[in-house]
């Protein structure tokens, strides 16, 4: 049997230098002389933690004691699971806001160097928590490698921050995408200008169904209230109007976009800091340019718009 360690093998090799030959040593001690020990049991480095092959991983995570490698062993662990939708797996809400706790007190641990505190948060958190429990989280929550939380489209770059699942998440940004595809003149500019990075957000991130970030040059869609069809206050219209906020952003306009004679919808009238939503509006009725309301009700004021921004 090959030693199991470095300081076994020296105990072998000081044991040997004790009797010097075979025939000096002692019955009970003559197993010393079998070369096996003088090899070291390979050890498998434990590349990634593989929640089906090595369940007792949960019985040394309940041990933490704060050493570097208990530190190490918990961060790997937190790294397979997907923390970031917010979403607690159902009846397991208290174990969750444990797990969202350990992960701070390791992101302490590691932005401080070390932190005691950090220490003896995790080990009075671990008490709360059962290999039961860590074993439900593992299988609850294990990120799934295989599923990207963002796509690069021909139009722009979309990003998953929702709890959508990826099929959804694809599904909706083909979707976008293929209408982005079919924009033409100022408003294709809006788009083209720079790449567009589109995030489909959580619930509590916003209260809109759409919107565009100035500051950050995105957009902001919630899943949950996507409106399908093209028809007025669509996800579709909706994208076309902020995509008039980002043609603002990065255009000038020569004529006087937030005078009364601009008003259009009720929407255009909103009380808005950037005083930019008659032309938003604007810059959506022209797209969609059907029969019937409330597009035919601002024909001239459409007409006269796509003479200006032209
Ligand atoms: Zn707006």
């Amino acid at each position: 049997m090959p030693s199991r360690s470095e300081k076994q093998r020296n105990f072998i090799f000081a044991k040997r230098s004790e009797y010097k030959t075979k025939s000096n040593t002692p019955e009970d001690w003559q197993w010393v002389w079998d070369s096996e020990w003088e090899k070291i049991e390979e050890r498998l480095p434990m590349k990634r933690y593989k929640p089906l092959f090595e369940s007792d991983i949960y019985d040394s995570l309940l041990k933490f004691d704060g050493s570097d490698a208990d530190i190490k062993q918990l961060k790997e662990w937190l790294s397979t699971l997907n923390l970031k939708s917010g979403k607690a797996p159902s009846g397991m809400a208290k174990q969750y806001a444990e797990i969202k706790f350990l992960q701070k007190q390791i992101d302490m641990i590691e932005a401080y160097k070390g932190s005691s505190i950090g220490v003896s948060n995790i080990k009075a958190t671990l008490q709360h928590l059962t290999k039961d429990d860590l074993i439900k989280l593992t299988q609850k929550l294990s990120a799934k490698e295989d599923e990207p939380t963002t796509l690069e489209l021909k139009n722009a770059i979309y990003h998953n921050e929702s709890i959508s699942s990826y099929q959804t998440f694809k599904k909706n940004s083909e979707a976008i995408d293929k209408f982005l595809g079919t924009l033409t003149g100022f408003h294709k500019k809006a788009l083209t200008i720079k790449p567009l990075n589109i995030y489909f957000v959580k619930k509590d991130a916003m209260k809109s169904k759409a919107k565009y970030i100035t500051a950050k040059d995105v957009f902001y869609i919630r899943p949950d209230k996507i409106e399908s069809g093209d028809k007025y206050a669509s996800l579709l219209y909706i994208i076309v109007h902020e995509l008039g906020h980002r043609y603002l952003h990065f255009n000038k306009v020569s004529f006087r976009h937030n005078d009364p004679e601009w008003i259009t919808t009720p929407y255009s009238k909103t009380d808005s800091m950037t005083e930019e939503e008659k032309f938003a509006e604007l810059f959506a009725l022209s797209f969609f340019k059907y029969s019937g309301k409330p597009f035919e009700d601002y024909k001239d004021k459409i007409e006269k718009f796509v003479g200006l921004v032209k």
